[in-house]
């Protein structure tokens, strides 16, 4: 049999979190210690070799040849940047590529990952976006992009200890709209919890979204995260240009699914990124209004000035003007940070996250009309951007 059938036939174990492993095995007549064994052999140790899972019976492993595999997406590039930001483009078969980006920092290493092949939200100022849609990411996808990384990274740093992780905290930003594929990403973040799994706590694994608040709820219910929303501007009209979803979930429904999603989380907060884009959204005023707008809600902002993508028709903010803007929440007692811009050298800033997508929702023909409709709508000839044809 080639190993293409072979892996038809079998399921990859990358797929399910560490409650579904126990139901599996037992569907196979193996214990629950067995699964929690196996589980430990996958996601702590890092191992896709049944044969190095050596407490496991030799006949348990080789029932595990025969109905599963272990497999995490193939990276087709990897780039590091001078400041240690390294990012991956990860094959996901039939033409398409995600990537995920590593940043080291001081006390901590984040991992961003991509939970969309693509993404269909169709905001305005995201290269994303301008791709296109073709499919949602399988959990074992999802998953296997922090597999992959750390992987690669205790190798290099010549770690065997399973106890010493370089990723300490995972963000979902990358591409795509990770409330729109809640049945593979919910998995997933049980997996980034699970003490068998990488055993992260729940507020260093953060879910953003584009606002919606129907999965916010959903996500909520499921596996209280910590939750980043992506907010870029102050009042309906602008965000409803800037941001399709916001035709269907404006902002009042926003910050009470906010306010509901504390209730679930309470000692936490969220955190609005907002993208200061130049002339459009960066105006003292607009700071103010953004305080008037968050006052219920426990929450910090992430200020990430607009870096600028060809063909994007939008600018970068001047400096003053981000500063101005930060003192002004950080003044009104809102914890307020201004993004720095790491792994310029690999385009590994937010935003630049382009993976090849086959468009197939044909969203990047129609978004060269937007882009000539964004310098209109901002020069107050337009009427709007693209229309959201996003489904939740
Ligand atoms: S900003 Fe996020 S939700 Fe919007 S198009 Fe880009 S990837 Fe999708």
């Amino acid at each position: 049999m080639s190993e293409q059938l072979d892996q038809d036939v079998r399921i990859n174990l990358l797929d399910m979190d560490v409650e579904k492993i126990k139901s599996w095995c037992a569907q196979h007549g193996e214990k629950p210690f067995r699964a929690i064994q196996l589980a430990r052999w996958m996601h702590r140790f890092l191992v896709d070799d049944f044969d190095q899972m050596t407490n496991l019976a030799k006949s348990f492993r080789a029932k595990l040849k025969d109905l599963a595999y272990i497999k995490a997406p193939s990276p087709i590039t990897e780039k590091k940047s001078a400041d240690g930001t390294r990012k991956w483009l990860f094959d996901v078969g039939n033409g398409n590529a995600v990537e995920s980006v590593f940043i080291p920092e001081d006390d901590r290493g984040t991992l961003c990952i991509s939970t969309q092949a693509g993404c269909p939200m169709g905001c305005l100022f995201c290269s994303t976006g301008k791709q296109g849609f073709n499919r949602n990411l399988a959990t074992s996808e999802i998953v296997g992009q922090l597999w992959y990384a750390e992987r690669e990274l205790r190798q290099e740093a010549g770690i065997t200890d399973p106890n010493d992780r370089i990723i300490s905290n995972v963000v979902l930003m990358g591409m795509g709209e990770p409330l729109q594929n809640l049945d593979n990403v919910i998995p997933a973040l049980k997996l980034f919890l699970d003490d068998n799994g990488y055993g992260l706590s729940r507020r260093r694994v953060t879910v953003s979204t584009s606002g919606l608040v129907n999965q916010m709820d959903k996500l909520g219910e499921a596996a209280p995260v910590a939750l980043a929303v992506s907010l870029h501007a102050p009042d309906d009209a602008l965000r409803d240009k800037l941001m399709p979803v916001n035709r269907k979930h404006p902002l009042g429904q926003l910050m009470a699914a906010c306010r509901r999603y504390l209730k679930v989380a309470p000692r936490d907060f969220i955190t609005f990124e907002y993208l200061l884009l130049g002339g459009v959204n960066d105006d003292p005023e607009q700071a103010r209004e953004l305080i008037r707008l968050v006052r219920d809600v426990p929450c910090k902002f992430n200020l990430i000035p607009f870096n600028p993508f060809p063909d994007s028709g939008l600018s970068k903010p001047e400096r003053q003007r981000v500063l101005d803007f930060a003192r002004i929440l950080n003044e009104a007692g809102i914890v307020t940070t201004v993004r720095k811009t790491r792994g310029d050298d690999i385009d590994a800033a937010c935003g630049q996250l382009a993976g090849e997508v086959k468009d197939r929702t044909r969203r990047a023909q129609r978004l060269v009309l937007q882009k000539e409709q964004a310098r209109d709508v901002f020069a107050g000839k337009g009427e709007s951007c693209a229309r959201g044809d996003f489904h939740e």
